[in-house]
């Protein structure tokens, strides 16, 4: 059986597959766990030492006279929660998770002008694109373990483009985007579009893996978005297909859920934008899978492209 605090990482994982990012913890009944979950933390609380006891009980013991002599500076304030970004009425009526203290993004559009005219060769502005980002220290990501910076794949000219939110153990392997289990179920999706993974381009918001594959950080994100804005200015897809909620915050400056984007276009740098599940979601929860494949059709139907034949028994 896995270990209480691997299930906790996979029920967060979960979590943020939905889109809720902000979680904290109490020892509180009414908060929703599941059953398991709940029992093995409790399991492991007891057999733990108490270390902040332990500690405090040592520190005492040093130097109780020294700690009577100095006094001790005044307490400070307890920090005082950002205002809501959202106007008062609609923060009553919305959930919890949704009135996250994080800076409200600016949507790609917002960030930076769009480009008068398209780039004569794809190939080498990308090229110059990936030179200057170089071995990229301008983020914290760049101090946690990366092993390769993951630019991009696919095709420059592409129509459409596919957009992560970061790379994970394989991909930080291999510095190639979507090439692990979420990168196959993302080659099937393709492959039922009736393209070639070659035929588009794939990058992610964050071009470094986040340590243990949390989510970017805002200052990481937007950091990173520079240079996804140029990779989107410089391909110019029809079509953008923003795969969970992580790509659809930064490049559309929302912080929604996932179902309230989905099932309409939205746009971003003179590309249409559909919303979709992420792979490694999919790949948690294959019922949804019914649903990322309407999204996908309805990208389809955008770009005119029609599925493969289905092998039949003679063929
Ligand atoms: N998940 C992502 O969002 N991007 C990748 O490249 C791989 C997994």
């Amino acid at each position: 059986m896995s270990s209480p605090a691997s299930q906790l990482r996979a029920y967060v994982d979960y979590l943020r597959d939905l889109g809720i990012y902000d979680l904290y913890h109490r020892d509180d009944p009414s908060v929703l766990l599941p059953d398991s979950l709940r029992a093995a933390l409790a399991a492991n609380a007891a057999s733990a030492t108490p270390i902040k006891a332990a500690t405090l009980t040592a520190a005492a013991a040093v130097a109780p006279a020294a700690r009577q002599a100095t006094p001790q500076p005044p307490r400070p304030a307890p920090p005082v929660s950002p205002p809501s970004y959202f106007p008062a009425d609609t923060a009553a009526s919305m959930p919890q998770e949704l009135l996250a203290p994080m800076p409200k993004p600016k949507s790609f559009d917002e960030l930076v002008p769009l480009p008068t005219a398209p780039v004569a060769d794809k190939a080498a502005a990308l090229a110059a694109v990936r030179a200057e980002i170089g071995d990229c220290t301008r983020c914290p990501l760049a101090y946690a373990g990366r092993r390769h910076i993951v630019f991009a794949d696919g095709d420059p000219n592409a129509r459409l483009m596919f957009v992560g939110e970061g790379p994970g153990a394989d991909e930080d392997e291999t510095g190639t985007p979507f090439v692990g289990k979420a990168g196959q179920l993302l080659n099937n999706m393709i492959g039922a579009m009736g393209l070639k993974r070659e035929e588009v381009y794939i990058a992610n918001i964050v071009k470094c893996r986040p340590p243990a594959n949390r989510t970017p950080e805002f200052v990481e994100a937007t950091t990173c978005s520079q240079f996804l804005i140029r990779q989107i200015d410089i391909v110019r897809p029809q079509v953008i297909v923003a795969l969970g909620a992580t790509a659809a915050t930064y490049l559309l400056g929302v912080k929604q859920s996932l179902a309230s984007l989905r099932g309409t276009w939205h746009s971003s740098r003179g590309a249409k934008v559909a919303v979709t599940y992420h792979p490694a979601f999919l790949l948690r929860d294959p019922r949804q899978k019914g649903e990322a494949w309407k999204d996908l059709q309805r990208v389809m139907a955008e770009l005119g492209l029609t599925p493969p034949a289905r092998p039949t028994a003679a063929s």
